[in-house]
């Protein structure tokens, strides 16, 4: 039997051949997946994973897709789009237990309805909750790292092993700035986050929407609206610098502000900088925005200005926060 005909026969609804990837992302380029599914429940997930070992294909767990950029060629595989969305509350111990696929606005929504604190700092970022434990999503100096307690997660296996559920702590993923442990295992090996525990404070409703207008309207202020993935570069962390001391947290460090990828860009003069149906944000040098109708190498193309004008002012190599995913 053909892979796709098998797929389809294990996955059944929710199961595509010859999906758009651009699509599926905030930053709307890249090209077709040989094969998408729409996983609704942990248990789909784990089906796909699963269903894709069977026949050694490789697979994506895609959230918001708001942090990745597929290539124009597609991806040669399974794309699992994780929409698993429970969430359950335990107010008594100001904890939540949530699927990785509920998208991180809804959480923090729903927190607020119980009176429950902690993550406003992420209001307004695109994407899920399990997205955002992969790359330990931050801003305004904290990351979602600082409140994870444990996860269910799924780990692949081995070519010839059934892939295993188990349970992790906060230590587990071993949270750095805008990475985790998930992050630097790779390919077909990287484990997929089911369900985290996630440790909030009690506080009033109207304190805990202070701040969400706060933060939102900061979020309005410095970055632009359409079509982006965020910022394409990470901070270059203080020790890789020359004469700055990092304060903060290793989870947070803190930055600063002349030594922030998105100072040194805008200084670099790479708001001036276009490629095709891409270019740099006028209102956030570290944003590429698409124009509408950009291609995925467009965007790789001018994040490689963006590189090479920070790289010859200061002598700086930007990392990227955002992944390149597919064949390139
Ligand atoms: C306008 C805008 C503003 C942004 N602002 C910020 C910001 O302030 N701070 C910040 O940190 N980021 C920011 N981002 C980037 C992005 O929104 C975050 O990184 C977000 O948390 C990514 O979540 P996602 O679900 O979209 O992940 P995706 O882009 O879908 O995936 C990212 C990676 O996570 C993996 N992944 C997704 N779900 C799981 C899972 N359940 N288990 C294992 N791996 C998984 C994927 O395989 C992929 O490797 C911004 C993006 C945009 C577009």
């Amino acid at each position: 039997m053909n892979k796709a005909k098998l797929l389809a026969e294990i996955l059944k609804p929710g199961f595509r051949e010859h999906e758009l990837m651009r699509d599926h992302t905030t930053i709307q380029v890249g090209g077709v997946a040989d094969f998408y599914y729409e996983a609704n429940s942990i248990d789909d997930i784990v089906n796909a994973v699963k269903a894709a070992k069977k026949i050694c294909l490789p697979y994506f767990i895609l959230g918001g897709g708001s942090n990745v950029i597929f290539s124009d060629y597609g991806f040669p595989g399974l794309v699992v789009k994780n929409n698993a969305k429970n969430i359950s509350f335990m107010n008594e111990k100001s904890q939540v237990i949530v699927d990785g696929g509920v998208p991180m606005s809804k959480l923090i929504l729903e927190a607020t309805s119980n009176n429950l604190s902690g993550l406003e700092f992420l209001y307004g970022i695109p994407g899920t909750v399990g997205g955002a434990v992969y790359g330990n999503a931050g801003a305004h100096g904290q990351s979602i790292g600082d409140f994870v307690k444990n996860a269910t997660i799924l780990i692949p296996g081995e070519e010839n092993e059934e892939p295993q559920i188990i349970q992790v702590d906060n230590k587990w993923f071993e949270f750095s700035y805008r990475s985790s442990k998930l992050k630097k295992i790779p390919g077909l090996k990287k484990p997929v986050v089911l369900t985290l525990k996630i440790q909030l404070a009690q506080n009033r409703q109207e304190e805990i929407m202070r701040r969400l207008n706060s933060v939102k309207k900061t979020r309005w202020d410095t970055q632009p609206v359409g079509m982006s993935a965020g910022c394409i570069f990470k901070n270059p962390l203080p020790e890789t610098l020359v004469n700055v001391s990092g304060r903060g947290s290793k989870n947070m460090p803190e930055f600063p502000k002349e030594r922030t990828a998105g100072y040194m860009l805008d200084h670099a003069g790479a708001k001036k900088l276009k490629n095709g149906n891409v270019r740099v944000s006028s209102k956030h040098a570290n944003f590429i925005v698409n124009s509408g109708n950009a291609k995925a190498q467009e965007v790789r193309q001018l994040a490689e200005q963006m590189r090479d004008v920070v790289q010859k002012k200061y002598n700086v190599n930007l990392n990227e926060e955002v992944e390149y995913v597919g064949q390139w």
